[in-house]
């Protein structure tokens, strides 16, 4: 027998609805690459995104076609999220932060046809214009008046002039809940880049499951700025959640450095915020360095790579700020996990449940997950035990776009399938994960295996370290032993023997680092993340001193 309850396709055009329909006077505010604040509401953003999405077809854009972007977090960004999903497209974020010849890779591997960006990365689109020849139309973000001629792309157009040839009449199609609505490549610090093609329906759901309490936790109360870009895995899903609870939205745009964000923080009374470690480390020593409070920012999500214990408490204990640590990755749309206490934490002393919110967290409705060891055999919820993390649920992948590497689930006794993260976990007692390394940078020293992140973690606990990574290099006895790599807040100074020193007391002896090495900046890669693969070859030729 089938339920007898209406059958509405989960479309994304009908979160944008909503937000216009009931929470229409709700602000999204921006910072624009123009230099100055833009502020509208849902309602506007509707209309505009009708609009846009009517002027697109016009230019012939229709059902599948890949509308790219190379766009910070702005109002406009959002338009076209809208315009491009809603009308049956399909939304390619791209991330400008790559090489310009991977850019133009991924632009062709995705078939766009537009390509929308803001004019601050002119110079990357002039660039790989002649390489991608079925790109039809390029648009530039920006005030008419401030539209760039460019002889590299003849035929620019322009995100306003278009949007206003766009007819106000234009309704959102209904159309079936699994078609295509956004494209994103994993950055690829682990190999070629792959497409995520996420669907309606997968979209629709992930951000009613990030929007939980026990998740996100976003509300009609609260105003959100979302410092991750909406490049970077949607914005782990913020441009959805936002206007599907009715939350005040303020984006960023290109002034990521703390002193911008504190600025917008206070003058929009910014209570909730995501982003990854990197971009706190500049705003919490923007906050020390000039003795300020924050007078409505109460809580963020931090993911993406692991959150640094001791920025966990810096957050908590300094500034009365709730760390959300979430994991979660492209494949995932992105979330999959986030720590937050529950009840039976309650009572708990402090420094127990520090330990919890350094976990990577409970999975959301939606996610399941396991950790298997290296034969398949499902492993147990310990909190000691670590294998390889799996998942399912109707936000993961089931395959990468164009078929991309085969298929990369694997199969259980039930014949159901289960994505690879390529993490290794432990899982507890009552379901708390907790990511002990990435299966490619976990150091397997004698046998054993060495958790490249507890280190970093406890090295970036010392005052004179501003970021630490660890890699593992060749050992003959032992495989593989640590070596710590170490960049010096300015001005800061501290030996090798006082940093290995550090470790003393804190880990098991055998974990201590064999060695330290200080260099200028640790590279990060596109989305913030420590680059092992550069420092990996940096060290190549390097001989630890036990070796
Ligand atoms: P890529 O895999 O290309 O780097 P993603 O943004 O999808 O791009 O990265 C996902 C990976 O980031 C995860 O598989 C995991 O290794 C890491 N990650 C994400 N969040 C966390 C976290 N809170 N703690 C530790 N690692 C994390």
């Amino acid at each position: 027998m089938q339920g007898l309850m209406m059958d509405m396709p989960l479309l994304i055009s009908s979160i944008l609805q909503h937000a216009a329909r009931h929470h229409g006077d709700a602000e999204i505010v921006s910072r624009r690459i123009e230099g100055d604040i833009h502020r509208y509401t849902y309602a506007d953003c509707e209309r505009r995104a009708r609009r846009l999405a009517s002027a697109l077809g016009q230019l012939g854009a229709g059902p599948g076609d890949r509308v790219a972007t190379l766009a910070w977090n702005g109002y406009r960004h959002m338009e076209i999220y809208y315009a491009a999903g809603g009308m049956g497209g399909v939304v390619h974020t791209i991330n400008p932060r790559l090489h310009p010849d991977q850019i133009a890779w991924i632009v062709n591997h995705a078939g766009d046809r537009f390509f929308a960006f803001d004019i601050t990365f002119l110079p990357i689109v002039e660039a790989i214009a002649p390489k991608c020849p079925g790109v039809k139309a390029w648009i530039a973000m920006v005030d008419a008046d401030r539209q760039p001629g460019s002889a590299a792309i003849p035929g620019l157009l322009n995100h306003e002039t278009l949007l206003a040839q766009g007819s106000e009449d234009w309704q959102w199609p209904q159309f079936d809940e699994r078609s295509a609505v956004a494209l994103c490549y994993t950055s690829g610090t682990t190999g070629n880049p792959k497409g995520a093609l996420y669907s309606h329906r997968s979209t629709v759901l992930h951000a009613y499951g990030a929007a939980l309490p026990d998740a996100m936790g976003a509300s009609a109360r609260d105003v959100i700025l979302p410092v991750v870009p909406m490049f970077h895995v949607n914005a782990w899903g913020l441009p959805y959640v936002c206007p599907m609870v009715g939350a005040k939205l303020v984006l960023p745009g290109p002034a990521l450095d703390g002193k911008s964000l504190y600025e917008l923080f206070e003058a929009e009374g910014v209570t909730y915020s995501a982003g990854v470690p990197t971009v706190w480390l500049g705003l919490l020593q923007h906050v020390a360095a000039n003795g300020l409070r924050f007078s409505t920012f109460n809580r963020t999500v931090i993911g993406g790579s692991a959150c640094p214990p001791a920025m966990i408490r810096t957050f908590r204990e300094q500034y009365g700020v709730d760390v959300i640590h979430a994991w979660g990755m492209t494949e995932l749309s992105p979330l999959g996990t986030l720590s937050r206490l529950q009840n039976r934490h309650l009572s708990l002393p402090a420094a127990e449940q520090q330990k919890i919110f350094e976990k990577q967290g409970h999975v959301i409705f939606g996610i399941d997950m396991k950790i298997t060891g290296d034969d398949g055999a499902e492993l147990p919820w310990d909190g000691k035990t670590y294998g390889n993390l799996m998942v399912r649920g109707p936000w993961v992948v089931r395959e990468y776009f164009g078929g991309e590497g085969g298929d990369p689930l694997v199969y259980d006794e039930q014949g159901r399938g289960w994505f690879p993260t390529g993490d290794v976990a432990t899982i507890d007692a009552q379901g708390y994960m907790q990511i002990t390394d990435r299966s490619k940078d976990v150091i397997k020293s004698g046998g054993e295996w060495i958790s490249s992140i507890d280190l970093e973690n406890l090295a970036i606990a010392h005052p004179a370290v501003a970021n630490a990574a660890v890699i593992g290099v060749a050992h003959p006895k032992w495989d593989e032993r640590p070596l710590l790599i170490v960049a010096l807040k300015p001005g800061a100074s501290v030996t090798r023997e006082e940093l290995l020193a550090f470790y003393e007391g804190k880990i098991a002896k055998w974990w201590t680092p064999d060695d330290v090495q200080f260099v200028d900046a640790i590279p990060l890669g596109a989305t913030g993340k420590i680059l092992k693969t550069r420092l990996r070859e940096q060290f190549r030729d390097y001989r630890l001193p036990t070796a």
